[in-house]
């Protein structure tokens, strides 16, 4: 049943999209984050003992899938997280820019989401910050706040197994996802920073084939080094020329699929706001409709450009 055992830390794998690995603290309070692995393992748990409480490392869909597994169980998460479980309108706008869905859109959306992740507004019992320590009974868990995948993205340190949750700082090796409209590329930077930092025998990450690393920290540069590497490709591309976007996406410094880079026009605008002192390389000119290299001076002003259209062009 379970891939990975230290203390009362029970680690059981199922990362593969939609679903995503799960941690049982097994302890005199019994706790899981993610409960997202396996519907039939984790109704199996459940039958042994009731689960006291569900931590959610974000309010992403792979993450809450079986929450409702455990309807007496108390709801913990971050408070920059928690409207994303009150509440469908927010659910769905963490992913897409409010503006840029017509009712149809989030209509289907919702439907979606109720029935295949049976999606149903939940109100949390407790809301988590940086740094406080839970205890479950002999377990002690320091909760870290790492923002950037999703504003209210939490890692868990566990201080005595040395051992660090990393969530969806996932350190697969396609890199970090920071597509979605509430995500920051610039948070995602400083967060891997942060968790380098922290001492640690083991990793356990919620996606990847293993989803157990031993703790070290160049396995986390690694993951971050890629930001940077599709900037470079980016550059290295647009030096020769201005480029359409179709060109762009099949040249793969930008993906235009659901895969780490999501539409490349909303992704250009993501980069310019979250990233300006990476980003004074490139812009996308709306007069021409090609992506070029900008001279720094020029900078700002695209960039306020793009920020006022760059919605527009999606529907274009
Ligand atoms: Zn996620
Ligand atoms: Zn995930």
């Amino acid at each position: 049943m379970f891939d990975f055992e230290k203390g009362k830390i029970r680690f059981i794998r199922g990362g593969k999209y939609p679903q995503s690995n799960s941690l049982l603290i097994d302890d005199d309070l019994r706790a899981i984050i993610d409960p997202a692995c396996d519907e039939k393992k984790l109704r199996s748990l459940k039958s042994e003992r009731p689960i006291d409480i569900i931590i959610n490392s974000h309010g992403h869909e792979d993450h809450i899938l079986y929450n409702y597994l455990f309807p007496d169980a108390q709801l913990w998460v971050h408070a920059l997280e928690a409207a994303v479980f009150k509440n469908m309108d927010a659910f769905i706008d963490q992913f897409f820019p409010p503006d840029d869905m017509d009712e149809k859109t989030r209509a289907d959306g919702s439907q979606l989401m109720t029935e295949v992740i049976k999606y149903q507004p939940r109100e949390p019992a407790r809301l988590l910050k940086n740094k406080e320590v839970l205890e479950f009974g002999q377990t002690r868990v320091q909760v870290l706040h790492t923002p950037g995948h999703t504003p209210g993205h939490l890692s868990f340190h566990f201080l005595d197994e040395k051992v660090i949750f990393l969530a969806d700082m996932d350190l697969v090796k396609f890199g970090p996802y920071y597509g979605d409209n509430a995500a920051s590329i610039e948070e995602t930077i400083t967060s891997l920073q942060r968790l380098a930092k922290i001492d640690a025998d083991v990793y356990l990450v919620s996606h990847g084939k293993e989803g157990i690393m031993d703790g070290d920290p160049a396995h986390i540069q690694r993951y971050l080094n890629v930001i940077y590497q599709r900037e470079e490709k980016l550059l290295d591309f647009l030096a020769s020329g201005p480029k359409t976007i179709t060109e762009v996406t099949t040249h793969g410094s930008i993906s235009n699929g659901w895969c780490g880079w999501a539409a490349p026009e909303m992704k250009t605008g993501r980069t310019f706001s979250s990233r300006p002192q990476h980003c004074k390389a490139w812009t996308f000119n709306l007069a021409t409709d090609l992506w070029q290299t900008v001279l720094p001076a020029d900078f700002h002003q695209s960039l306020q450009r793009l920020a006022h259209n760059f919605f527009g062009l999606v529907h274009r």
